[in-house]
């Protein structure tokens, strides 16, 4: 159901006044995790201010470590709606358990799937039961035919409206975080008909190479860019050192409009 061969025309997915994968590619910025109402709160009112209307952040977070800080949950979900409708944002945020699908559905306009979770089967044929649409991740070591065929766990589900988003893979490069598969983006958009973001943050983990990196996203034809931001990431309860703070926000941002690649 995927596949380009299934559907010729892509497809386009909206949100507010953002037609994801209808040729206009859009910025999805946020922070990593949802800490506290000031801090989403700060972020909300400079995407607002840069023209930014998707805002991201985590209120389940997959750490690697269960000694870290695991989100707010439901509260993180709260503050993220409360956020958004003052500022008029759209948002989105991970899912990982199937049985808060339905209740995320009240909070948040976009369900993401994490790379931790693109292999769980469970959880996706859920969120293709779900009305809203799922942002999918590529797996920390997915295969573009695997995370294909986990986006058509989604769709064979019932849900259509599925966004897939290249995060960075595994790799033995230890310059970067994650290696970003540039390649996955034109192969994706020729492969499938759904629309491809493509994550700068988690993929890069380097602040400096994140406006570069964008822009490539987007010369190679992705359909979105999704990026990190905190007004004190120092203080992030995490992904700190990877997370733009809003001056860094506001010039990454302006380099990618006047690339010209965002029109
Ligand atoms: C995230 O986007 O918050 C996240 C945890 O990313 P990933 O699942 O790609 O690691
Ligand atoms: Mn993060």
């Amino acid at each position: 159901l995927v596949s380009r061969q299934s559907r010729q025309a892509d497809t386009v997915i909206p949100l507010g006044d953002v037609a994801v994968g209808g040729g206009r590619p859009f910025v999805v910025a946020g922070p990593c995790s949802v800490e506290s109402y000031a801090q989403v709160r700060a972020v909300a009112a400079a995407l607002k201010n840069a023209g930014v209307s998707v805002m991201r952040g985590g209120a389940f977070k997959p750490r690697t470590s269960p000694y870290e800080f695991q989100g707010l949950g439901i509260e993180g979900l709260r503050i993220l709606k409360e956020v958004a409708d003052e500022f008029g944002l759209k948002t989105i945020s991970e899912i990982v358990d199937p049985a808060h699908l339905e209740l995320a559905c009240d909070y948040v306009d976009v369900i993401q799937i994490g790379a931790r979770n693109m292999h769980n089967f469970e959880l996706l044929k859920a969120a293709g039961r779900v009305g809203k649409p799922i942002l999918l991740k590529r797996g920390l070591s997915a295969t573009i035919d695997e995370f294909l065929h986990a986006a058509e766990y989604v769709v064979s589900s019932g849900n259509g409206d599925v966004m897939l988003i290249e995060r960075g893979i595994r790799t033995y490069e230890k310059a970067t975080r994650n290696t970003l598969d540039i390649s996955a983006v034109p192969i994706l958009k020729q492969e499938s008909h759904l629309p491809v973001l493509v994550d700068v943050t988690h993929s890069t983990g380097r602040k400096s190479i994140m406006a570069p990196c964008a822009k490539a996203a987007l010369a190679a034809g992705a359909d979105g860019v999704m990026v990190e931001v905190h007004p004190e990431p120092a203080k992030a309860l995490s992904d700190a050192a990877q997370q733009l703070d809003i001056p860094e926000f506001h010039r990454f941002y302006e380099e990618l409009l006047g690339s010209g690649l965002l029109a």
